[in-house]
């Protein structure tokens, strides 16, 4: 249903397209924007190392109440901030279909977070506004629930949907957050036409396997890659373990561009 083989973002620094005839797109920043020191200088660190777009929650699906659940309204201001200071397209979460509006105003992609995949009345909302949507899979969405997800955001008008993985409850949480499905990424190139993101950040939870789970990802033909990446990892108030730090990106970066197709 109205499948486009490609999102093209307009951004400051100009039209990025995702896709699978383009070169993979990264997507990188924190987890949450903390403050205004760290969103902008995170920023200008991922954009100098080849990044195009920077992601960072304002409002984060925590799974306890009582853990941070992101600054809102204060984070989007300072998310424009760091869209003016270096023309990086911005990706960030909306949990609440109210809040809808105010997100779209700064984000030129809105994710949908893998808690919400099958929140369908937040599907057919950000189905019927006009920024494109990263729909992330749920950690316990088959590959069929995730395509008839992003099929809600389609029939609701919106034809500008790329698909994210980030990984899946297995069994072991010990040694992995959550396992990595790269085998999706044949599959979904099989079942339908919308991009591809692999997000290995969340997909194993620890920083030491980003790496490596990036590259496999680029050499199985993803489209994008999203990757946390955090000025001081380990004082991070959300997903610290998983975060690079902007030199362990910076190098990251230059072994995807040996992969080939990378930006
Ligand atoms: C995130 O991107 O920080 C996030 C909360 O992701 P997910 O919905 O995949 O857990
Ligand atoms: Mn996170």
């Amino acid at each position: 249903h109205g499948e486009a083989s490609e999102v093209v973002i307009e951004t400051p620094n100009g039209p990025v397209a995702i896709g699978e005839h383009h070169p993979v797109v990264v997507v990188a920043g924190p987890c949450s924007v903390e403050n205004e020191a760290m969103i902008i200088g995170t920023a200008q660190r991922v954009k100098a190392a080849g990044a195009k777009f920077l992601r960072g929650g304002a409002y984060k699906p925590r799974t306890s109440p009582y853990a941070f659940q992101g600054h809102g309204e204060s984070a989007l201001e300072l998310l424009a901030a760091a869209r003016e200071a270096t023309g990086l397209g911005i990706i960030t979460e909306v949990m609440d279909g109210a809040d809808l509006e105010k997100i779209a105003l700064v984000a030129d992609v809105i994710q949908v977070g893998a808690r919400n995949m099958q929140n369908f009345s937040l599907l057919k909302q950000v189905g019927q506004q006009d920024k494109p949507v990263l729909l992330k899979r749920g950690m316990a969405a088959t590959i069929e629930d995730w395509l008839m997800a992003a099929e809600y955001i389609l029939a609701a008008g919106n034809s500008q949907v790329i698909l994210c993985e980030r990984g899946i409850r297995t069994f072991d949480r010990q040694y992995t957050r959550n396992t990595l499905d790269l085998s999706c990424i044949p599959v979904l190139r099989q079942l339908t036409h919308l991009p591809i993101m692999i997000d290995p950040s969340h997909g194993t939870g620890w920083a030491a396997y980003v790496p490596t789970m990036a590259k496999a990802a680029l050499a199985a033909g993803t489209d994008s890659l999203m990757i946390e990446v955090h000025p001081n990892p380990p004082k991070a108030l959300s997903d610290g373990p998983q975060s690079l730090t902007p030199d362990q990106f910076d190098q990251l970066m230059a072994e995807l561009a040996v992969i080939g197709n990378a930006v």
